[in-house]
């Protein structure tokens, strides 16, 4: 089966929702506008029920199918852009200098919103689907606040599922994989207090810059030499800031970085190592040092069966050809990582054709994947609840 024919006829219309919202970025938790224009649309859609609020600024709609039954399934949108400043100078292009929406948000929602418009004129499927639309995927943890306010719970959600685009795979394709697809993204920070004092007399002072430096190196050690070869986990540093003037050693220094694993196991290891390298450099060179170690999104892992489901699904709609079943994971993160640890699940990437990269202040979601991720998440409810 190709694209679904009334998600093409949608295809106008759901583009003028997603352009709309691109004009409007909004941060974080604060996506009170985009929310307040879901909520909106889902009522104009006749929505069973409504509700607002959940982990702060989310959004879930319930549409009841024609058939019996109470299992729920939920599909779920991101809705919060990104602090850049929009170049691609598109006449729907953000109208706030700083803020736009470089990772496609604007897409998932409209996309979701297009399947629940479709779900709820046809209700060909028993029990119900939950849209579910969640604020600050960008950091923040959108996704882990919904799930602690009890939306699994509350709407007997038994499965759920995301999508994201991905630019340089073509439109009307899909990729995906059991298992791992996205990082675990930990992040660092590392405080040196050492003792300052003349540039010129080192052995008086205890250098943070210097025991700092033999840090950022030995870090490296974790992959290198701590970490399987063939298991994946990065350990990057990006800030070090140490220092004022060029005759005087600081007394102390600050490194900040980010660790990405793809399995628990490598991330307890990867954690552990830190904290030893860092303290026995310290100790070595009598410095003192705190660390912070904040364990941030889990790993994105794909539940075997429904990735299973899926890939079924895709196949039908882009033809099993345009489906990678079996992409290599990616070292970023996700925060529809705590859905997927609430309920079994699967999150697909959907070809975005060539455009700019996710982040890029030149990105902009083509809307030409618009009415396959429709066909997706239709058939995807429907399939899930028997009809
Ligand atoms: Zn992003
Ligand atoms: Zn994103």
């Amino acid at each position: 089966m190709p694209i679904l024919n009334r998600a093409a006829e949608l295809q106008d219309e759901v583009t003028g929702w997603r352009r709309h919202i691109h004009e409007r970025p909004e941060l974080l938790f604060a996506v009170e506008n985009t929310a307040a224009f879901v909520a909106e649309k889902l009522k104009e859609f006749g929505v069973d029920e409504i509700a607002t609020g959940i982990g702060r600024t989310g959004v879930v709609g319930i549409i009841r199918g024609k058939g019996p039954g109470t299992r729920a399934i939920g599909l779920r949108a991101d809705m919060d852009a990104l602090p850049l400043t929009e170049i691609t100078g598109k006449p729907y292009a953000s109208k706030t200098a700083g803020k736009m929406h470089a990772c496609g948000h604007d897409g998932h929602t409209a996309m979701l919103l297009g399947a629940a418009k479709y779900l709820a004129e046809t209700r060909n499927f028993n029990g119900s689907v939950a849209v579910i639309f969640q604020p600050a995927e960008e950091g923040g943890g959108g996704g882990n606040l919904m799930v602690k306010d009890g939306m699994m719970e509350r709407f007997g959600i038994e499965e759920v599922y995301g999508m994201h685009n991905m630019p340089g795979l073509p439109i009307g394709q899909f990729a995906i994989r059991k298992g791992p697809i996205m990082a675990a993204t930990d992040e660092f920070t590392i405080t040196i207090k050492g003792r300052g004092g003349h540039a010129a007399q080192p052995h008086r002072t205890i250098d943070p810059i210097a025991i700092g430096s033999q840090m950022v190196g030995n870090l490296q050690m974790i992959a290198s030499r701590n970490v399987d070869p063939l298991r994946s986990v990065v350990v990057s540093v990006t800030k070090f800031i140490a220092g004022f003037a060029h005759n005087v050693i600081p007394n102390d220094a600050m490194i900040a970085g980010t660790v990405r694993t793809l399995d628990d196991e490598v991330r307890t290891l990867a954690e552990t190592k830190l904290k030893q390298i860092v303290n026995g450099l310290a100790a070595a060179h009598g410095a003192e040092v705190d660390i912070v170690f904040n364990r941030n999104y889990p790993v994105t892992f794909n539940h075997a069966t429904e990735t299973g489901h899926a890939i079924q699904i895709a196949s039908d709609i882009a033809g099993a050809a345009n489906v990678n079943a079996d992409i290599d994971p990616m070292m970023g993160g996700e925060d529809f990582s705590y859905m997927l640890n609430a309920r079994p699940g699967a999150f697909i990437f959907i070809g975005n054709g060539d455009t700019a990269g996710l982040h890029n202040p030149a990105y902009d979601f083509n809307d030409e994947a618009i009415s396959h991720g429709i066909s997706y998440w239709v058939r995807l409810a429907e399939q899930r609840l028997g009809s």
